[in-house]
């Protein structure tokens, strides 16, 4: 559920036309909703009622310094996978005893960087990080409170690009040789064991990989006690999938998703954690954009928008669908009519879908993509030297741009001349 709905025949965020944001801030732009963020990490919080947890809401969906202060408000902790992510969730006035730092590359720099300013976990993906880790904290006469993120070799059933629970994948310590990576973590100085780290992949939409990947944790944080360590602490990951094909798309509710976890994990007496990023943010922003062109084609229409591949990358990249809505509602009974709609990016990857069922649409008409709010901004670039699009936050009637769009100037003095060249 979201808050972006008609209001006399206007799409608007909360109480907000996205006509009147649209004149204010011009197009292309993201819109996110606060009442959408608010109930999304609610929904998860309830869901896992009765359990020992807590949610650390994974930062890489959507990084805006506003979003992270209305999660963090509500109680959320930040899931970090890089040094500017951590840098950008302590900015946001999240302290370090609710920060968890995930990722395969984590560099010295980082980790001295996090154990200097406050962490509350390492997730750790391999023995040489683990080794790393242990003479970075020493040095420093600390140690670093970690998890091993196991590998659990479960088929996550989504797009390749995102499964991460699979052997093959680049991600955390086989199954087969945890037990043997515990008991090198805890022969080392700068480490505490404090428990198991999983995450399976992204835009899961079944919850059977979840029910096994998570058996097998639990199978393993009994091996592991029975060898003699502390596991106290169950890092699930995120990954609940969202539904972005609204008309034929239900997945699994958060409700259904906690259920598994106390099936499975409920009885270990463990804290549970968990990083859903997506299914917060996902759905509570849109991403806003004008039509510059209708071209009629051979055999085909071309619906030409100002926003590119460069705004919004899911559909190049993932082959992702995106619903594509009219900012003025259609009236009742108006035939649709395919169209692919493309941006003006010079790539024929520049296309975010195919033969698309549409209203009437002209140029000047405001689309608005739905589901845009994770993975979105976080992902854009200024290819083809288009400035990176302004994001703007609703709450109730109200609404501020929470990033701004660069001038030209602006962006061109990120480049600089060498001095041998004549200024
Ligand atoms: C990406 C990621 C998440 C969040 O995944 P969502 O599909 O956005 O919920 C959580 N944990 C880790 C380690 C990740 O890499």
């Amino acid at each position: 559920m979201d808050h972006f709905i008609y209001k006399n025949g206007v799409l608007h965020a909360e109480d907000v036309s996205l006509t009147e944001i649209a004149a204010s801030v011009g197009t292309p732009f993201y819109v996110y909703s606060t009442a959408t963020l608010e109930r999304h990490f609610a929904v998860f919080d309830e869901a896992l009622e009765g359990l020992d947890h807590k949610i650390f809401y994974a930062m890489k969906a959507n990084g805006n310094l506003a979003v992270l202060r209305t999660l963090a408000a509500m109680g959320a902790g930040m899931d970090v996978v890089s040094g500017g992510e951590y840098a950008k969730a302590r900015a946001a006035g999240v302290p370090g005893e609710h920060i968890v730092f995930s990722g395969v590359g984590k560099t010295e720099a980082e980790m001295w960087q996090v154990l200097n300013g406050g962490i509350r976990q390492f997730n750790v993906e391999s023995e040489p990080e683990l080794r790393q880790l242990s003479r970075v904290a020493s040095a420093m006469g600390k140690v670093a409170a970690i998890t091993l993120r196991v590998n659990p070799d479960v088929d996550a059933k989504t797009h390749a690009k995102i499964a991460t629970g699979k052997s093959e994948n680049k991600f955390g310590i086989p199954m087969a040789k945890a037990r043997e990576a515990y008991k090198e973590a805890a022969s080392l100085p700068g480490i505490e064991v404090v428990g198991i780290d999983v995450h399976i992949g992204s835009q899961l939409t079944d919850l059977e990989p979840y029910r096994q990947a998570f058996t097998k944790v639990a199978e393993l944080t009994e091996q592991l006690r029975a060898d003699g360590h502390n596991i106290h602490r169950l890092d699930l990951g995120g990954g609940l999938g969202i539904p972005y094909e609204r008309s034929n798309e239900a997945p699994p509710l958060p409700v259904e998703y906690g259920q598994v976890i106390k099936e499975t994990v409920g009885h270990l007496g463990c804290e549970i954690e968990i990083e859903p990023g997506r299914l917060i943010a996902g759905n509570a922003g849109l991403l806003v954009s004008e039509v510059v062109y209708l071209k009629h084609g051979e055999g085909r229409d071309f619906l030409i928008i100002d926003a590119a591949m460069n705004d919004l990358v899911r559909p190049a990249m993932y082959e992702a669908h995106h619903d594509i809505v009219p900012v003025s509602e259609p009236e009742a009974g108006v035939e649709p009519t395919p169209l692919d709609i493309v941006g003006p990016v010079c790539e024929s990857g520049d296309t975010f879908a195919k033969q698309r069922a549409m209203p009437p649409l002209k140029a000047g008409d405001l689309v608005a993509f739905r589901s845009a709010g994770a993975y979105g901004a976080v992902m854009a670039s200024e290819y083809n030297a288009r400035p990176l699009i302004p994001e703007v936050l609703v709450k109730g009637d109200q609404f501020a741009v929470v990033r701004a769009r660069p001038t030209y100037e602006e962006m061109i003095s990120r480049d600089t001349l060498p001095s041998w060249m004549e200024s």
